[in-house]
């Protein structure tokens, strides 16, 4: 019998460090699919279709994510599943049992597909909202048709708290020269090296910032000057120059998605695949599934999450069943597998307990 303790200790780090290593690729392939839709939209036929007033042909004119382009988030995924398979491969109990993992489980590769799909239908419904969001808020502003069709562009490939963070954005520069101070700005604020976005502590649970600037520090800094320059002069941005920072805007907030829905995608997709290695461990009457317990365990960098932390301490002793589902006292939600939100990086971890350490339980 392997011991646990070593076990617990060595998988945080392990799928943690897998997870880092996956989550670019598959940040390059949401953020590439995202950009692709993008450019198909054709500006003009936004405008003619706002002339004449057809705003039910909008979102026809702004289309889908293209299916046959999202071939790379489709391989990022299956990438991170076979990654949380051959992880798991090396615990200790399949190890010993000589357990392989079959990574064209016909079983596992029908799963991917319909998980692959969905993850791209949900990249491509947020669009839809925040299409939806510009194109009310532009009508109610009565903004002409050519600038509205910018603001409809502007808004693809963004969620709809994100499209209205990008028209929040846009009402900032419009009136920055009447503004009186720029504190709000946060100019001059430090960056982090690697995203080049400002520096600002996080809310736990929701991975925002906590201060709540309206994500403004996703803006391209090189344009802060510009900024500074129109408030103290008191003099209006242009058109042009606010489409560009608008654009910018818009790019680095689709950068932002992209790694917000990779970082919880390789977590959640190596947490499947360890999963999966135990389905398929059983299925081939490598260990007694009866036998399998699986167990939450909460990152030590989100100790502050109430619903992790309740995930991971107020679960039974002796772990659930394989197939049964994790339940957070704090809100009462299911969860068969971590992550538990976005940003969430507990994982899930499987043991093959002694009938009698059952039996204890059951007693
Ligand atoms: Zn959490
Ligand atoms: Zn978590």
């Amino acid at each position: 019998m392997f011991t646990c303790e070593a076990v617990e200790k060595a998988k945080p780090s392990d799928i943690e460090a897998l997870a880092e290593k996956l989550e670019p690729a598959l940040a390059r392939a949401v953020r590439d699919l995202i950009k692709d839709h993008v450019a198909s939209v054709d500006l003009s036929k936004l405008e003619e279709a706002l002339k004449e007033g057809q705003t039910h042909r909008i979102l026809e004119i702004i289309g889908e994510v293209d299916p046959v382009k999202a071939q790379a988030v489709r391989e990022g995924l299956q990438n991170a599943v076979w990654a949380g398979g051959a992880l798991a491969v090396q615990s200790p109990v399949l190890n010993e049992a000589r357990f392989a993992f079959q990574r064209l489980n016909p079983a596992l590769i029908t799963w991917l597909e319909g998980y692959s799909l969905n993850l791209i239908r949900e990249i491509g419904e947020g669009t839809r909202a925040a299409v939806r969001s510009a194109l009310v808020d532009g009508m109610t502003k009565g903004v002409n048709p050519i600038q509205q069709a910018r603001q409809i562009k502007q808004a693809v490939g963004l969620t709809e708290s994100q499209s209205k963070a990008v028209q929040n954005y846009r009402r900032a520069l419009e009136t920055v020269h009447t503004r009186r101070s720029l504190k709000r700005w946060g100019l001059g604020n430090e960056r982090s090296k690697q995203s080049g976005v400002e520096i600002a502590p996080l809310d736990p649970k929701t991975g925002k910032p906590k201060d709540g600037i309206h994500q403004w520090r996703l803006r391209d800094q090189r344009y802060d000057n510009a900024i500074r320059r129109a408030q103290e002069n008191k003099k209006p941005l242009t058109p042009e120059q606010i489409d560009r920072m608008v654009d910018r805007y818009q790019e680095r907030m689709i950068q932002h998605r992209a790694r917000t829905i990779a970082r919880a995608e390789s977590m959640r997709a190596l947490n499947a695949g360890t999963g999966e290695a135990w389905r398929q461990a059983v299925e081939e009457r490598k260990v007694n599934g009866d036998l399998v317990r699986k167990f939450w365990k909460d990152a030590r960098t989100e100790r502050e999450c109430e619903e992790c932390r309740s995930l991971a301490r107020d679960q039974p002793k002796r772990g659930i069943p394989m197939n049964a589902e994790f339940v957070s006292k704090k809100s009462g939600r299911r969860y068969k597998h971590a992550p538990a939100h976005p940003n969430c990086l507990c994982h899930v971890f499987y043991r093959l307990m002694e009938p009698e350490q059952l039996a204890e339980e059951a007693a």
